[in-house]
């Protein structure tokens, strides 16, 4: 290491920009998101202030006459940026009055490098090089944004807002910081996070005894949470961020029969993992079971991840689970998943909603036949109207028949998308009136059905009727 990274107090002084151009620009945006008054020193003259906004520029000093003569009282650092030769003469003078200076992409000129940034408020993280490769940095930088919850600085900025009081119930330093750990690590940690910092408050005000619950002997605390995590329709790469720390982070897992395996290798190595959901053949535990199961993981002070196939709340009963939670006074959060329909119409270019043709989608589940009996099909006739079908595999001839009868064209194009985003995803596409046909072709469910125009759009569709127009689809749908 050659570089010491340190943080300049922006608020201290003033700093020097000299330069010109886009390069100038983008360098006077970073600064001013620091917080940085600056005095700018355009090289041309000119001061092109494209782009900027009212509130950037009011932090601008525009400076006139020659940067080399200027006075750099006040100053704590020099940047130049876009600024030739007199960038190099300005490094020499900042030099000389011990002042550090910066001149992009020149090293040699430069006594102080600018690192990568990630941004998170309170909490920043610079990202160096030695100065030998930005797009390196900037690499790292993408890792970390991506492993960074995007609200750390506002847990930051909690703790920093109760410090002073916590320091003086809990003297012992090495207790004070067991305490801020379990706070970081456990529930009130985890509301700051997802946005809950009313609740993390009243919670923290909550801990009467604040040795005690460092120590972890606090009654009546709970300290596990609970987040229900949507794990997408297979493809473990269309897992969401948060969906993947929260893996990462838990202490268990319960999870459904439809997650993937691809995404259950996703878990820490060390968590313990509970299948809950229903195996063929096999009845689950039921929903209450899973209930009892979570809210006394949680409250033995676990962090416990509920994993679903798909989104919890898309008939995932992601709704009953926070019910019980919230009964039971656990903590918790909810990250979303990809929902099948939105994993099927990614994978085979299916726009579940087409301007001025398809205008209103349905989310429907005909789990049996006689679900699919109590459905009224008679509000699904609508040709603007994409329908999709979930756990509609078996009662497809009684989804077919209902929406016959109903009205709906037997030309209907309709699809039926299997296992989809899954190495073994397989589609089939036809009309209404084929749909138990189709059904039967995929080999195997999981499989959502999608019925609308729209499906003529999709790329199997395409595929099997190279030389059909849309027009004439729509023509012999209507
Ligand atoms: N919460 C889930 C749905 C659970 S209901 C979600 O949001 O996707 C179970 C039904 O979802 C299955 O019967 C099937 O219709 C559909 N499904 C789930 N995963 C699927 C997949 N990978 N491919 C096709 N359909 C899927």
């Amino acid at each position: 290491m050659r570089y010491l990274p340190v943080f300049l107090d922006l608020q201290t002084g003033l700093v020097a920009l000299v330069g010109q151009g886009e390069l100038a620009r983008a360098k006077l945006r970073v600064l001013v998101a620091a917080g940085a008054r600056i005095r700018w020193h355009a090289t041309d003259s000119e001061h092109d202030v494209q782009g900027l906004e009212p509130a950037q520029l009011a932090r601008i000093e525009f400076a006139k006459g020659d940067p080399l003569a200027a006075d750099l009282t006040g100053v704590v650092a020099v940047f130049c940026a876009g600024a030739g030769d007199v960038g190099v003469a300005m490094s020499a003078r900042a030099k000389s009055v011990g002042l550090p200076v910066n001149v992009m992409d020149d090293l040699a000129h430069s006594t102080f490098i600018f690192p990568a940034i990630v941004d998170r408020g309170d909490v920043v993280v610079a990202i160096g090089t030695g100065g030998t490769s930005p797009v390196v940095a900037r690499r790292v930088r993408e890792k970390i944004e991506a492993v960074l919850p995007a609200r750390i600085g506002d847990l930051a900025r909690f703790i920093g807002r109760f410090r002073k009081s916590i320091h003086a119930r809990i003297p012992e330093m090495p207790l004070r910081r067991r305490f801020w750990e379990r706070v970081i690590d456990g529930p009130i940690g985890a509301l700051v996070l997802s946005g809950h910092k009313d609740d993390a408050e009243a919670a923290l005000n909550k801990i009467a005894d604040a040795s005690a619950f460092a120590s972890g002997k606090a009654q009546g605390v709970a300290q596990g949470h609970v987040t229900l995590v949507g794990a997408g329709p297979g493809d473990p790469d269309l897992l969401t961020i948060k969906a993947l720390r929260a893996l990462s982070d838990a202490d268990v897992v319960f999870y459904d029969e439809l997650v993937s395996s691809e995404v259950l290798d996703r878990i820490r190595r060390d968590a313990a993992r509970v299948p809950v959901g229903r195996r063929v053949g096999k009845p689950g535990i039921g929903q209450e079971a899973i209930n009892q199961l979570m809210i006394a993981a949680a409250q033995s002070g676990q962090r416990v991840v509920r994993l679903k196939g798909g989104d919890a709340f898309v008939f995932g009963r992601g709704g009953e689970e926070v019910e019980a939670l919230r009964q039971a006074g656990v903590s918790y959060s909810i990250v979303p998943g990809i929902t099948a329909a939105i994993g099927a119409a990614a994978q085979f270019e299916v726009p579940l909603t087409f301007r001025r043709k398809a205008l209103r989608i349905s989310f429907l589940t005909a789990h049996k036949a006689d679900d699919a009996d109590l459905v009224d099909w008679s509000t699904l006739t609508d040709t603007q109207m994409t329908v999709v079908v979930y756990m509609g595999m078996t009662a497809a001839p009684s989804v077919r028949d209902g929406l016959l009868a109903a009205g709906r064209s037997p030309e209907t194009p309709v699809g039926v998308f299997a296992r989809v985003t899954r190495p073994d995803a397989k589609a089939a596409v036809g009309t209404l009136e084929q749909l138990p046909d189709l059904v039967a072709s995929v080999d195997g469910g999981p499989a959502i059905l999608i019925i609308g125009d729209v499906v003529a759009h999709s790329a199997p569709w395409r595929r099997q009727n190279p030389n059909l127009t849309l027009s004439d689809i729509l023509e012999a749908a209507q």
